[in-house]
C-alpha cells in the first residue's frame, strides 16, 4: 500500500471552492504547473511565499509516494504594464531603460529569481519552460481558436471572442465574474476599438514600431499575449487536461480565467481538475509588492538592512514563519512574528540534530502508552499534510515531537521502552517532514557558528600548547586540521586565524 492511499489527501479546489478528494488523472502520477515568475525585476518576499507553498506541495506529494511531474514556467515575453492588454511590456521597458537586449534583463532576473529559490531550499521543477521557447506553438493555438471561430484578427492583432465562448461555455467559471457586468465596467483602454466586447483578451499583439521583442506570425510582427503561453506550456508537457494548476490567488483573474477559455475553446475540455491559490503576503494588510515599496528582497531580510526590519532572519527562519499559516489564508509580516519564528524553527532545529543521533539499542519493558502516543504523533503529521496540505497544523504536532525528542534525549522518557517499528517511524516521520516536506534543513548559519566556535577552540588550545613549549603536539593540532581542509595561520603577536579551504 502507497502512503498516498494511507492518507488520502483533500485540497481545496477554487474552482468548485470545496475542499476535494485527490484523484489524479493517472494513478499514482501527479502533473502539476505553477505560473512562474516574469522576470523583469528582482523577486521579493511575496513571490516566495508562493513558490514555497507549491514546493512544499510538490514534496509532500512526492514524500506520499506520488510520481510529480511540476513545472513551473518563465515569462520572459507578453506580460505587459497593465497586468491586461494595455501598456508596455515589463522586460521590454525594463531593457529599454537600462539599455539593455530583453534577453539580457532576462537572464539576469532569472538567475536572481533561482538564487532565491536556493536561499529558501525550494527545489527547481521537473521542467521551466520560458514563453519565448514556444512562439509556434502559441502561434499554432491561436490559429486553432481563429479557425474555431473562437478569435478573431484586427489590424494585426488577435483576441479571443469571450462572447462567442460563452455560447456553449461559462467564462467567469474559476473567479465567478459576471460576463454581463464584465462587459459594462471594463475600463475604457487604448485597444478598446479593436475589441467587439471590452471583455474580450488578447492572444496575439501587434508590435508597435519602437516594440523590441517581436516575432513574425500569419498576422504580422508581434508578440504573444500572456495568458497563451501559460495555456501552452502547461498542456504541452503536461497533457490536455491535467491534475493541478497552482499559482497566486492574484492570478484567479483575468489570467487564470483566460487560460480555462483558451484551452477548452481549442481542446473541448477543461484543462485543469484541481485549481490551487496561494494567499498572499502582506504588510500592515496590504500585499507586499514592489510598487507598493513594502516589498524587501531576500538579502535585505539575511542582512535586516531594510527601514521595515529590526534585525536580519535567516532563510531557514523565513521558511519556517512562512509554514506557520495555511496557504489559503493571508499571511502578514511583523518583526515580532519573525522574532517568534526563530524562537519556534530554533527549538525543531534542535530535535533534528538530536534525534539523528538517538537510536534504540535494546528494547525491554515496553511502555505501551508511550508508544501509542508517538505513534499518534506521526501518524497525525500524514493526516495534517493530507488535509490540503495544512503545514501549520503539522508543525504544531513537529513541537509536541520535539518535546519528546528532548525527553527521550534526557531520559525522562525511556528510548529503550518504545516498540521499535514505532521508534524507527517516529524518528523517520521527523526527520523527513521537517527535512523532505517542509524544507527545513539544520540552518547553514548555525552550523557555520558551530564551525567557527570548535575552531576557535582548538587554537586556544594550541596556544596554550606552544606556550608550554609542547612543539609536537601543536604541530599535530594544525597538521590534522590541514588534513581536513582547515589551514590555521600564524599571525604577529601570537594571533592566529583560519582559512576553509574549498
Ligand atoms: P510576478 O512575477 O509579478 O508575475 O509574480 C510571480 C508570482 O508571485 C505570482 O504567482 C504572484 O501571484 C506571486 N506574488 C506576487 N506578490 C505576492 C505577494 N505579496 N504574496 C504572495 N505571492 C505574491
Ligand atoms: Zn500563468
Amino acid at each position: 500500500m502507497k502512503l498516498y492511499e494511507k492518507y488520502p489527501v483533500h485540497l481545496s479546489n477554487s474552482l468548485s471552492g470545496e475542499k476535494e478528494k485527490f484523484e489524479t488523472i493517472t494513478p499514482g502520477f501527479v502533473g502539476m504547473y505553477v505560473c512562474g515568475p516574469t522576470v523583469y525585476n528582482y523577486a521579493h518576499l511575496g513571490n516566495a511565499r508562493t513558490f514555497l507553498t507549491f514546493d512544499t506541495i510538490s514534496r509532500y506529494l512526492r514524500f506520499i509516494e506520488y510520481k510529480v511531474r511540476y513545472v513551473r514556467n518563465i515569462t520572459d515575453v507578453g506580460h505587459l504594464e497593465s497586468d491586461a492588454d494595455e501598456g508596455e511590456d515589463k522586460i521590454g521597458k525594463k531593457a529599454r531603460l537600462e539599455q539593455l537586449e530583453p534577453m539580457e534583463i532576462v537572464k539576469r532576473y532569472t538567475e536572481d529569481f533561482h538564487s532565491m529559490m536556493r536561499q529558501f531550499n525550494i527545489l527547481p521543477p521537473n521542467i521551466e519552460p520560458t514563453a519565448t521557447a514556444h512562439i509556434i506553438e502559441q502561434i499554432n493555438i491561436v490559429k486553432k481558436l481563429i479557425d474555431l471561430g473562437l478569435a478573431y484578427e484586427v489590424n494585426g492583432s488577435v483576441y479571443f471572442d469571450v462572447k462567442k465562448y460563452n455560447q456553449s461555455h461559462h467564462y467567469g467559471i474559476l473567479s465567478g465574474r459576471n460576463i454581463e457586468e464584465l462587459m459594462e465596467s471594463g475600463r475604457e483602454l487604448d485597444s478598446q476599438d479593436e475589441k467587439r466586447e471590452k471583455v474580450d483578451f488578447a492572444l496575439w499583439k501587434k508590435a508597435s514600431p519602437q516594440h523590441i521583442m517581436r516575432w513574425p506570425s500569419p498576422w504580422g510582427e508581434g508578440f504573444p499575449g500572456w495568458h497563451i503561453e501559460c495555456t501552452v506550456m502547461s498542456t504541452k508537457y503536461l497533457g490536455e487536461t491535467f491534475d493541478i494548476h497552482g499559482g497566486g490567488m492574484d492570478l484567479k483573474f483575468p489570467h487564470h480565467e483566460c487560460e480555462i477559455a483558451q484551452a477548452t475553446g481549442a481542446n473541448g475540455r477543461a484543462p485543469v481538475k484541481y485549481w490551487v491559490h496561494s494567499n498572499m503576503l502582506t504588510v500592515n494588510g496590504q500585499k507586499m509588492s514592489k510598487s507598493l515599496g513594502n516589498s524587501f528582497l531576500p538579502a535585505e531580510l539575511f542582512t535586516g538592512n531594510h527601514p521595515l526590519l529590526q534585525k536580519g532572519y535567516s532563510p531557514m527562519t523565513v521558511r519556517f514563519f512562512m509554514l506557520q499559516s495555511h496557504y489559503s489564508s493571508t499571511l502578514d509580516f511583523s518583526n515580532e512574528a519573525l522574532n517568534a519564528a526563530e524562537k519556534g524553527f530554533k527549538k525543531l532545529s534542535n530535535a533534528l540534530s538530536l534525534i539523528k543521533n538517538l537510536n534504540q539499542e535494546k528494547q525491554e519493558g515496553i511502555n505501551s502508552e508511550l508508544s501509542k502516543q508517538l505513534a499518534l504523533l506521526a501518524d497525525e503529521c500524514f493526516k495534517n499534510m493530507s488535509d490540503d496540505f495544512n503545514t501549520a497544523k503539522t508543525l504544531a504536532v513537529l513541537f509536541e515531537m520535539a518535546s519528546r525528542i528532548n525527553d527521550l534525549k534526557s531520559g525522562t522518557l525511556k528510548i529503550n521502552s518504545i516498540e521499535k517499528i514505532i521508534f524507527t517511524t517516529f524518528k523517520s516521520t521527523y526527520i523527513g517532514m521537517m527535512e523532505e516536506v517542509l524544507g527545513l534543513t539544520e540552518d547553514a548559519s548555525i552550523n557555520n557558528n558551530l564551525v567557527d566556535g570548535t575552531i576557535q577552540v582548538l587554537i586556544n588550545l594550541r596556544k596554550k600548547v606552544r606556550a608550554d613549549k609542547n612543539f609536537a603536539l601543536s604541530d599535530k593540532i594544525r597538521d590534522d586540521l590541514k588534513a581536513i581542509g582547515i589551514q590555521l595561520k600564524d599571525g604577529k603577536d601570537g594571533e592566529m586565524s583560519y582559512e576553509i579551504e574549498n
